[in-house]
């Protein structure tokens, strides 16, 4: 068998197209959605992300902007940015691009974004809610694992998920959103015994370790839907300096029955969620601010 391979820049083309349709209704009546990332310090991928997401923002006409702050800022100064932005009406969703300079305490950080700006779902409080179903913002990335199941009409409910990663932004609410969708869940992680005989019951396989081709064809059942969250940059051999992800591409779509590349995977599905929830966000402003 060789997977379906699902096509994650153009699912989320199509949903970028219509956050943009939305935005563009939005403006009509004076409204703009506005996300602001806030970066520190000097990380090469750190600053890709954080142009990638932007770039998305403004081609759907959202008021994105960054705010960007040297290695050495301080917890102080960027408590004080994050205030600033939760006063500001014009900005709807709060983005703290992670990881922070090692001097600043990222999580008093994060957790001071107001709850409905939090966008990339990542507060305590929205995380709590995710766990007893009634989440505002679910983290981006889970968010987006979701959407391309569902747009592949992927069966969930009763079938037997399997996701490898327990982090809080990603395997964690990974394993509630597949629970909340019917299926029976196993969270593995690094202290799982014998992953390979859990991974062989999957039916549907998310990957979200951060080792490159840690998921081999041996690991995964016939038919499968294989999901692979990883992003890792080669170092060695004819394709370093590449992507990939955690999964062995080449030798797993040979079993699988569906399986996602990376690069135009997972990774565009979370740009186009940030712009969901962003776009989410707005629509509670304005609801907020004129009930009628
Ligand atoms: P993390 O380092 O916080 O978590 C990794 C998880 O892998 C941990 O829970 C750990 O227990 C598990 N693990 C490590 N070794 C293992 C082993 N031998 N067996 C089983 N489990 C093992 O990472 P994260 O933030 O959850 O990200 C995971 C990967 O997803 C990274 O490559 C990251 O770059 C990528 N990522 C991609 C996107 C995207 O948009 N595609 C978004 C977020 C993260």
């Amino acid at each position: 068998m060789t997977a379906k391979i699902i096509d994650g820049t153009a699912l989320a083309q199509r949903l970028r197209t219509e956050f943009a349709a939305r935005a563009q209704a939005l403006a009509v009546q004076g409204h703009r959605p506005g996300l602001t990332v806030v970066i520190a310090g000097d990380n090469p991928a750190s600053q890709v992300y954080v142009r990638n997401k932007i770039k998305a923002c403004a081609e759907a006409a959202f008021d994105s902007r960054h705010v960007a702050f040297a290695q050495d800022v301080s917890t102080a100064t960027l408590l004080a940015e994050v205030a600033r932005l939760n006063a500001d009406p014009k900005v709807h969703g709060i983005l703290v691009q992670l990881p922070l300079p090692p001097q600043v305490d990222a999580a008093a950080v994060t957790a001071a974004i107001a709850p409905h700006k939090d966008v990339d779902g990542f507060l305590a409080v929205n995380l709590g809610a995710l766990v007893t179903g009634h989440a505002e913002f679910v983290p981006c990335t889970p968010a987006g694992v979701m959407e391309m199941l569902r747009s592949e009409g992927i069966p969930i409910e009763g079938r037997h998920a399997v996701v490898i990663g327990r982090s809080n932004i990603v395997g964690k609410p990974m394993a509630l959103l597949l629970l909340q969708a019917g299926a029976t869940v196993t969270i593995c992680h690094s202290k799982t015994v014998d992953l390979p005989a859990l991974t062989r019951q999957a039916d549907i396989l998310v990957a979200a370790v951060g080792r490159a081709n840690f998921v081999t064809a041996d690991m995964v059942k016939p038919g499968a839907c294989v999901i692979d969250v990883g992003i890792n940059r080669l170092t060695e051999g004819e394709k370093a300096g590449k992507l990939a992800g955690d999964v062995d591409f080449a030798a797993v779509r040979e079993v699988a029955g569906w399986i996602t590349p990376v690069p135009g995977g997972v990774g565009p599905m979370t740009i186009a969620m940030l712009l969901a929830n962003t776009l989410k966000a707005t629509l509670k402003a304005i609801q907020k601010a004129d009930p009628t």
